[in-house]
């Protein structure tokens, strides 16, 4: 039997984007992403996309100063 390990949070590194609340360009360590229906067929075990490279998505980008008041 395989011992599978154990699964963490996915911690991102902060890119730099225009935060949707503010508006200005920071460092962004919360997205929210709005996925589109899926065209493709869903594949098991096939090759994921990154959700930032989905076409058609919606990405909202929170600096951390907003993220702390909208999900205070
Ligand atoms: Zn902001």
């Amino acid at each position: 039997m395989i011992r599978r390990k154990k699964q963490e949070p996915i911690v991102r590194k902060p890119i730099r984007r225009k935060c949707t609340v503010c508006e200005k360009v920071r460092l962004i360590d919360y997205t929210k992403s709005i996925m589109p229906q899926s065209t493709e067929v869903y594949v098991k075990g096939g090759k994921k996309k990154k959700r930032l490279d989905v076409n058609g998505a919606i990405h909202y980008h929170y600096c951390e100063e907003c993220r702390n008041e909208v999900f205070a």
